[in-house]
């Protein structure tokens, strides 16, 4: 005993606190009080900013070796990292598709991990937390209070969540035990031509392979076609394939199309399918009440992918996978081995988190959506979210008045895609002078839009999935892109 206290009193035991927890705390105020003005002032800076050289260069630096003290780190990111954001968080980004953040979000962030709780499960508040804000994304949607769910990274891990419950309930066989290569009769997938890009990694991923989800094509309004779907299922049994899920797209990604959710939930009643619904977009639509009606039919899926960082605004990440038969999703997860079992009593008598899903270590990240919700209430995010759709109706208006821009496909949601259509361009020579527009609008700071192709006709893209967006923000963007198309010169000049 005196010995093995001597040898350790040779050596000063070493930690990561702060040696000056006063010290510490006057910055830490500094911190908090620069990111609070950082949030309010965002309208007046840039969008997004490309980094100079010498920024670029600072990130080549190598592993730091000794110390250096905490307000020089700071001092560190204030300079090179917080001017040059991603600028989802700016009230005129609509790039892709992603929420803007908040306040209350941010500091549920700091909390959840000053007190690093892990979400694995255990007896303790952030699982109870963690449970909660599952359940209210259940109570959202419409969904039974029997359903499971699960906090995840993002849709992406949400939408495998759900396909791999599907796969495994639908194999016919005990997948788990002797794998995909056991099935007997090779499983489909099917979704329309819009779904997301997701679905396909996670069908790689499943070991279904790409082929196993077929894409059924939309029609006039981009929603999946019911009568092509039908075709398609009858003509795989046929085959000798084994129909086993339908994913219905409430918004997709390229223009927010919300395919007939009640027609999909009755057709894969009939044929025996699993139902599963991508709502990364448009599943909290539910909680709009001028737009809701557009997703109606959604509780009737047997999963739901959503995405708690885009229009709850959570800060990244947060995304929610919920499976009606709280059975079939933890047998296709949960896993006990003797290093996990559960305690009658004490901090390992709670509920394993990690049986319903891939991860076993999970950050405390409900904490951030918990908070907001609380902070503004369930009734705002809906007016919000009613609110970016109205926007991208105003949008719409704007750009059917403007004689130099085109609507392309009129918004359903929040979704508008649109071109610049100075004299009579067309094909590649059109492509490349909206795409110049489009990268000046950010690198002048304006305004962040992205781009995609519907139906081989390119477009730029506004997706409004931001709570700082007013209208006077649209309008700006309509000045600065008919600004930009005659600073680019006559038809032509794209080049210049
Ligand atoms: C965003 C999105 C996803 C992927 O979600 P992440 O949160 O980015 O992983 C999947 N499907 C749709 C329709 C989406 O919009």
């Amino acid at each position: 005993m005196d010995g093995a206290h001597e040898t350790l009193g040779m050596v000063a035991e070493e930690t990561l606190d702060p040696s000056d927890w006063a010290d510490v705390q006057t910055l830490s105020h500094r911190i908090v009080d620069d990111a609070v003005a950082y949030l309010r002032d965002v309208r007046d800076r840039p969008v997004w900013q490309e980094m100079p050289g010498d920024v670029k260069a600072f990130f080549t630096a190598p592993l730091p070796r000794s110390p250096a003290s905490l307000a020089d780190v700071y001092g560190e990111v204030a300079e090179k990292v917080m001017p040059y954001p991603m600028g989802n968080i700016h009230p005129r980004f609509w790039s892709w598709y992603m929420g803007s953040s908040n306040l209350a979000g941010a500091l549920g962030d700091f909390l959840a991990a000053i007190q690093g709780s892990n979400l694995g499960g255990g007896n303790h508040a952030a699982a109870l937390v963690d449970g909660q804000v599952v359940n209210w994304c259940k109570e959202m949607l419409g969904f039974p209070a029997s359903a499971s769910g699960t906090l995840v990274s993002g849709g992406s891990m949400a939408n495998i969540i759900g396909l791999t419950v599907a796969r495994n309930t639908k194999a016919g066989i005990n997948v788990r035990e002797h794998g995909v290569a056991a099935i007997e009769k090779p499983l489909r997938f099917y979704g329309s031509d819009q779904i997301h890009s997701c679905h396909r990694k996670a069908m790689e991923a499943l070991g279904l392979g790409n082929q196993a989800l077929r894409r059924i094509p939309t029609d006039a309004s981009l929603r999946i076609d019911i009568g092509a779907l039908r075709a398609a299922i009858a003509e795989d049994r046929k085959a000798g394939f084994k129909p086993a899920c339908v994913i219905g797209n409430a918004g997709t990604v390229n223009t927010g199309a919300i395919d007939s959710l009640q027609v999909l939930a009755k057709l894969a009643h009939e044929e025996d399918l699993w139902f599963h619904v991508d709502g990364c977009i448009g599943a909290l639509i539910a909680i709009a009440p001028q737009n809701a009606h557009r997703v109606a039919g959604i509780k009737w899926a047997d999963s739901i992918a959503l995405d708690p960082h885009k229009w709850l605004h959570a800060p990244f990440e947060a995304g929610c996978a919920l499976v009606r038969d709280a059975l079939a999703h933890r047998n296709t997860f949960a896993v006990t081995p003797e290093y996990l079992e559960s305690a009658p009593r004490g901090l390992a008598s709670g509920q394993w988190l990690h049986d319903y899903g891939m991860q076993t270590t999970r950050g405390f990240r409900a904490l951030k959506v918990w908070m907001a919700l609380k902070e503004h209430g369930i009734e705002k995010f809906g007016r919000l979210i009613d609110q970016n759709i109205a926007q991208a109706g105003y949008l719409a208006e704007l750009i059917v008045d403007e004689p130099l821009l085109e609507l392309v496909v009129p918004p359903t949601i929040n979704i508008v895609c649109f071109r610049c259509r100075p004299g009579d361009m067309t094909g590649a020579t059109l492509k490349a002078f909206n795409t110049e527009i489009m990268l000046r609008l950010q690198e002048q700071g304006i305004a962040a839009l992205s781009d995609t192709t519907v139906r081989g006709e390119h477009c730029l893209r506004v997706a409004i999935t931001n709570h700082r967006t007013r209208r006077e923000d649209l309008d700006l963007l309509v000045r600065e892109v008919v600004r930009l198309v005659r600073e680019m010169g006559k038809p032509g000049a794209a080049s210049s």
